[in-house]
């Protein structure tokens, strides 16, 4: 597949199996963010595939779900600990980890986008070209949209 708005349909699953997942992207491309918290989170940076509602799981009782803010939820599978999605929850977006799905899977998809791309620490870079945001820019364009985060 390509950047054209067919639709992809991702299938994927966690580390044990016990939590399966299948999606279909809004977004035809990976974004990364590099802020403390998904850091922390993972690791490194996170690499989601924006999916919007469009998310279908099987072993909904071995999720476990993480207010990490006000506005976000963090999901895993707690029997083996993988990291499932970052859901934004006023517009009820998930965002799963491109790690989930086999490579043959995600289609071709690459890496779009980078944001918090000033909370990206000096101990790696990501090769690839791609548009970068501030925090600070992601914030000023979702307030621009309704979201608030106060
Ligand atoms: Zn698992
Ligand atoms: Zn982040």
């Amino acid at each position: 597949m390509n950047e054209s708005s067919e639709a992809i349909e991702l299938q994927g699953q966690c580390l044990c199996g016990a939590v399966t997942v299948k999606a279909t992207p809004v977004r035809p491309h990976i974004e990364a963010c590099h802020c403390d918290m998904c850091r922390r989170w993972g690791g490194i940076a996170f690499a989601g595939v924006q999916c919007a509602q469009n998310v279908e799981f099987t072993g909904e009782e071995h999720i476990g779900r993480y207010a990490s803010s006000d506005w976000a939820e963090r999901g895993f599978c707690k029997k083996c600990g993988t990291n499932l999605f970052y859901r934004f929850v006023p517009a009820d977006n998930y965002s799963l980890l491109a790690g989930l799905f086999d490579n043959d899977a995600t289609g071709g998809l690459t890496l779009g986008e980078q944001i918090f791309i000033d909370e990206k620490p000096g101990w790696y870079d990501f090769a690839q070209d791609t548009p970068q945001k501030t925090g600070a820019e992601v914030v000023a364009e979702a307030k621009a949209v309704g979201f608030s985060f106060d």
